[in-house]
């Protein structure tokens, strides 16, 4: 699961060396003028920053909405503010309904972006435009898309056919929408995050076979986006190694 309670770099809301662009003048904005804090709030609310938002709105069009807790992701404008480029595989290690309760619950401190189950449904939480706090990695985090998988490590059985295929669809979508490529160097498990002390997706995670199927995938079926269709990014996009 995106358990991510102990990575203190996820709440961080504050904009860094960031360069942030204000109708069309770049401001670089120092921390040390704004309290990072009360900068990270308001943003966001400068007209013309934000995209348009629809209540309810998902990313994927298999996916069915079920909105996270705010305390659990950071309002942000991607791929504009941070390109992404890449999907991470998780295991919630507890069941679909734990995983949504817990992303629902403020206190948890993390969230990923959807949560896949054993019978093949899709559940977006957070949208990809948002960071969402799973990775325990600020970086990874801001450039990353995440996938929970209901089920636990250790147990084989847990990851069925419906959930490799309904997943494997799902990172077709998100790849085609931002240009990322089909590889293990850019759909990566969260065991492979720099830093992180989470070992999901674990040893009976297939990814021969997912690697395949989401090849497939994306052959075959093109990406949705109902809030103003695919986001063009750059293409071939590569990590820039650890990230923090
Ligand atoms: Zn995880």
């Amino acid at each position: 699961m995106g358990a991510d309670k102990s990575a203190s770099g996820d709440t961080d809301r504050g904009m860094g060396r960031r360069a942030l662009l204000v109708g069309g003048t770049a401001a670089v904005v120092g921390t040390a003028v704004l309290a990072r804090d009360r900068l990270g709030r308001l943003w966001w609310r400068v007209p013309g920053i934000s995209k348009p938002r629809e209540e309810g709105a998902v990313d994927y069009g298999g996916a069915h909405w079920v909105a996270a807790s705010e305390a659990n992701w950071r309002r942000a404008d991607r791929p504009d503010d941070y390109r992404i480029d890449m999907v991470i595989v998780h295991v919630t290690q507890g069941s679909f309904k734990s995983a949504v309760r817990a992303f629902q619950d403020p206190s948890h401190q993390a969230a990923a972006h959807y949560i896949v189950g054993q019978d093949g449904r899709v559940t977006q939480m957070i949208r990809e435009l948002d960071v969402a706090f799973h990775a325990g990695n600020r970086a990874y985090n801001e450039r990353s898309v995440g996938i929970e998988h209901e089920g636990f490590v250790d147990r084989p059985q847990d990851f069925t056919d419906a959930m490799y295929t309904a997943s494997a669809r799902l990172t077709a979508g998100i790849c085609a929408r931002y240009g990322i490529p089909v590889d293990r160097e850019h759909v990566i498990g969260h065991v492979e995050v720099p830093g992180t002390d989470h070992t999901d997706p674990g040893p009976h995670w297939d990814w021969d076979r997912y690697m395949e199927l989401v090849r497939r995938a994306a052959t075959s079926a093109p990406s949705t986006g109902p809030s103003g269709g695919p986001s063009p990014t750059a293409p071939g996009a590569t990590p820039s190694g650890t990230g923090v």
